[in-house]
């Protein structure tokens, strides 16, 4: 959680310190913050190994599986950041609007070579996780994997698997484009938030 704590200053912004205690749940959790800084775009994160494992993908995810989406890895975030909706303050790591659009509880679906569940986190350490999403949203398999070689070494995929939740033209991000907790806008986040510094002044 170095990196996390590193690039954020707690007095500034609301966002959860990275050094709280080490929380895991029952089932692992996902949660997709659609997040307005310097460029819209997803940070889609998985409960992995006591953290959120964290990609940014800046065109969201798509439930077309010919489709592949880009994946950036960025840094581990608290498990508790999972519940973070609002601003971060202009000038701060990140400043802009969060939104929480999506999340739900997550399965691995990967298989070793005898039929047995490999865990997340060995998917992960090997680059290959096969996840099974159970949000409100997105439903059923996605794919991501790590590109090995090339221009694009280090990055990752998303893609959503062939399954019966897979849909060619029902592209949620356009078409449900609100808080799943909330329900607002990214505009209504922000200008919520702005209303209660006003107030506090
Ligand atoms: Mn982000």
């Amino acid at each position: 959680m170095t990196d996390y704590n590193k690039k954020r200053d707690f007095n500034k912004t609301k966002e959860p310190r990275g050094d709280g205690p080490k929380k895991k749940h029952e089932k692992p959790i996902f949660v997709i913050q659609k997040h307005d800084a310097t460029n819209l775009h997803y940070d889609f994160r998985l409960e992995i190994d006591h953290t959120l494992k964290s990609w940014s993908v800046p065109k969201g995810p798509s439930t077309d599986p010919s489709v592949k989406r880009m994946a950036i890895p960025t840094e581990d975030h608290p498990i508790a950041y999972a519940d973070f909706e609002g601003t971060i303050p202009e000038g701060e790591y990140g400043g802009g609007t969060v939104m929480i659009w999506d999340n739900g509880t997550i399965e691995s679906n990967k298989k070793d070579e005898n039929g047995n569940i490999i865990s997340l986190e060995d998917s992960f350490n090997t680059g290959s996780i096969e996840v099974t999403l159970h949000g409100k949203k997105l439903q059923g398999k996605f794919n991501l994997v790590k590109m090995k070689g090339g221009k694009m070494s280090g990055n990752w995929l998303l893609m959503k698997q062939e399954d019966a939740e897979a849909d060619a033209r029902r592209n949620p991000v356009s078409t449900q484009p609100k808080s799943v907790v909330t329900g607002r806008s990214l505009s209504e986040i922000a200008e919520a938030e702005n209303g209660n510094q006003k107030k506090q002044e």
